[in-house]
């Protein structure tokens, strides 16, 4: 029997669609050996997700909405998941691989004495034990894991596991975990949060991105992608070439030292395919490039190729694909 713990970081009684797509896998290995599957919710409004997480998957949700989570997140984290994961004895804790889940993940695990595996991108049961899988050396290889500890901690990258189609009828409990966080004046603490203005959809959670690198030549032409963009309802990305030039926010990058994105459509234009970068891209269900230089590794990963100036194929694409879709 395998109990599963989701931890989850909540916005306003908002649930991220990557702790959605999470729980998803979770209730699945839980029903694969007839364990229960926990979230602890973390954060304002956390109670008011309750009914949303049990709908997707969730048998029992603790919750917490100490202070302390939102000014002293990493700490107040820690202690808030150790009281969960003692409270539901998971042998199996998750985290999406996001800002939150690389906070809290490494601190759990010197707590518990867990194992920990990062950045996964899927997982099966194998002669009795799980096995994770992660990409290394920038993407060109897989590694399968094991853990020998009881415990096992795993943070999972986008698109490596599904949600679930809501069940209104299903039902759970719902509890708080009593917890009273007071901060010790050494925890690290949040001085300033900065939220960035944007109209789109977020590149995590956005079934399309067009991605610009430094093909596209300058700030000023990532117009062309936003363009392109507004028809597709699309985010957009960058190589981390474009955003080292200061042509785009940091926020932008994809890749290893980026995000990882799994959007159904990936439109790289001007990028020229480095494994570093198809690492954070290469989830995506089909991937366009658009490159003058027909020998572009990007090539070699994409579905579709358009050889030619981003400058020419775009204008042309986007007034047609606007065409197209008004009909
Ligand atoms: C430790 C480490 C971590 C890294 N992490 C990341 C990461 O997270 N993300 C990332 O992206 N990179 C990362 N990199 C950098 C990576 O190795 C590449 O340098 C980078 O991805 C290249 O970006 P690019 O494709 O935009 O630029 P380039 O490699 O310079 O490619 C530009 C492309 O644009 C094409 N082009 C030029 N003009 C046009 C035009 N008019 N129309 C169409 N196409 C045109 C060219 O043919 C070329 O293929 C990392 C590197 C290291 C060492």
């Amino acid at each position: 029997m395998t109990n599963v713990l989701v931890a989850a970081l909540v916005g306003n009684g908002a649930v991220s669609g990557a702790v959605l797509d999470l729980l998803g896998g979770a209730a699945d290995l839980a029903a694969q050996t007839g364990g229960q599957v926990t979230v602890a919710a973390l954060g304002p409004g956390a109670a008011r997700c309750a009914s949303a997480l049990i709908s997707h998957g969730a048998d029992l949700v603790l919750t917490c909405e100490e202070d302390a989570l939102a000014t002293h997140p990493g700490e107040a984290g820690a202690l808030a998941l150790v009281a969960a994961s003692q409270a539901t004895g998971a042998t199996v804790i998750l985290f999406p691989a996001d800002t939150s889940g690389r906070d809290w993940a490494p601190r759990l695990a010197y707590r518990l004495g867990a194992g920990l595996v990062t950045d996964v991108t899927g997982w099966a049961e194998a002669d009795g034990r799980l096995v994770w899988s992660r990409l290394v050396f920038g993407g060109k290889a897989e590694a399968k894991m094991a853990s020998r500890r009881p415990v096992t901690i795993a943070t999972v990258k986008p698109g490596a596991a599904k949600a679930r189609r809501p069940d209104p009828e299903r039902t759970g409990e719902a509890r708080d975990l009593g917890l009273t966080i007071t901060p010790d004046p050494a925890w690290p603490q949040v001085l300033e949060t900065a939220v960035e203005q944007s109209s789109g959809p977020k590149l995590e959670e956005a079934k399309v991105i067009v991605s610009g690198g430094r093909g596209l030549g300058g700030p000023e032409n990532f117009r062309y992608l936003a363009q392109l963009g507004a028809v597709l309802g699309a985010a957009v990305g960058a190589s981390r070439a474009a955003v080292d030039e200061g042509w785009v926010p940091a926020t932008w990058q994809i890749g290893q030292t980026g995000k990882a994105v799994a959007p159904d459509l990936y439109i790289a234009v001007g990028i020229s395919g480095a494994s570093q970068h198809l690492v954070g891209c290469s989830r995506s269900k089909v991937i366009v490039a658009i490159n003058t230089d027909p020998d572009a590794p990007i090539f070699e990963h994409a579905r579709l190729g358009l050889v030619g100036d981003y400058k020419e194929v775009l204008p042309t694409l986007t007034e047609a694909l606007k065409e197209m879709l008004q009909k």
